[in-house]
């Protein structure tokens, strides 16, 4: 089968290439993948920024059908259409897995960077990370159900949003846009989407074709002098940070309101943050980290997006076939496109 390949460590080393097609062995199945979604973690891999074990078929977002049943699967039966949690290798044994935390396991090595992931035809999965999805979900918006979990994690489970909520998402790429659809799903007032001028076309636009309440480009706006007029003064309950920008991160208790929450999604790429921390202490904030997905982000997920509370398919800007993987990475790398949905 033909699959996009991290061949060797170092930048660049990607190839579309002819790979042995992958046999289920006990309590797995083999899937047929209809969609994959390109993430962000697929260019830092491409540019050596993420940890890897070449060679290795990357892609971590994916929908599939069941096409084949190794021995000993219970749950599942062929034709049935599921999506799956990338928490393959956990070790089912540590304190993290016991308490239901497998996301963050030691020995986690999800596909796609650990393992043979789903740029490619076919997939091995084990039976216990997967889930259904609804005979009305098209395979391509439930492709987007991996990142779409991961904004339910942190902005339902971690941050604990309330309906009612003033909130403040920076960083409009596809996980900020997710973000800011989960808060409406949850019932915010009012979601501020703040970008950079980067954003300034795709990204941003894309913010106000989803209706959010506010869509602003940093550059051209006080973004914490807009949320204190808006919020007369008292600073929104919730700010959450999709972009991973050290100054971004920093402006974000300014605009908290006192006892409100910050969030931290976005990932700094190992530069640290000049944090105000007794901005915090006098604010008396809760500041919360998510990592990955947990098994209820994907249920509450699925619900959500299948109820059309969420629409997490808006996200994808590009579908293209499997071989036109480079142009898809450029596309993204230079932010002219949002969620890329490939095709094997
Ligand atoms: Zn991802
Ligand atoms: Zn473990």
């Amino acid at each position: 089968m033909l699959a996009l390949v991290k061949t060797q460590k170092g930048k660049g080393f990607l190839e579309l290439m002819d790979m042995p097609e992958p046999k289920p062995g006990k309590g797995e199945v083999l899937l047929e993948i209809k969609a994959t979604g390109i993430c962000g973690t697929d260019l830092h891999v491409r540019e050596d920024q993420f940890p890897y074990w070449p060679p290795v078929i990357l892609g971590h977002e994916f929908a599939g059908e069941i096409v084949e049943l190794g021995p000993d699967c219970k749950y599942y039966k062929l034709g049935d259409r599921v999506v799956g949690e990338p928490h393959t290798k956990a070790c089912g044994q540590c304190y993290l897995c016991r308490t239901g935390n497998p996301q963050i396991c030691m020995d986690k090595r999800s596909p796609g960077w650990g393992i043979h992931g789903s740029f490619c035809k076919y997939l091995v999965m084990p039976e216990h990370l997967l889930h259904k999805i609804p005979d009305n979900m098209d395979f391509d918006t439930a492709a987007v159900l991996e990142p779409t979990a991961n904004a339910v994690h942190n902005v339902i489970e971690r941050a604990g949003i309330v309906a009612g909520d003033f909130v403040v998402v920076i960083g409009p790429g596809p996980i900020g846009l997710l973000c800011g659809l989960t808060a409406e799903a949850a019932g915010a007032r009012h979601v501020v989407m703040a970008g950079a001028p980067p954003d300034e076309g795709m990204r941003l636009e894309k913010a106000k074709a989803l209706g959010f309440e506010s869509v602003v480009n940093v550059a051209k706006v006080d973004l914490t002098e807009m949320v204190m007029d808006l919020t007369n003064g008292v600073g929104a309950d919730l700010v959450i940070d999709c972009s991973g920008a050290p100054r971004a991160i920093a402006g974000m208790p300014a605009m908290a309101r006192k006892k409100g929450k910050l969030q931290a999604v976005g990932l700094t790429g190992g530069r640290n943050v000049d944090f105000p921390w007794n901005t915090c202490s006098t604010k008396s904030l809760d500041i919360s980290f998510g990592m990955s997905t947990s098994y209820t982000s994907w249920n509450r997920a699925i619900a959500l997006v299948a109820k059309g509370l969420l629409p997490a398919g808006e996200v994808i800007s590009h579908r293209m076939p499997l071989t036109e993987w480079e142009t898809a990475f450029e596309e993204i790398a230079a932010c002219r496109a949002l969620k890329v949905i490939l095709h094997p």
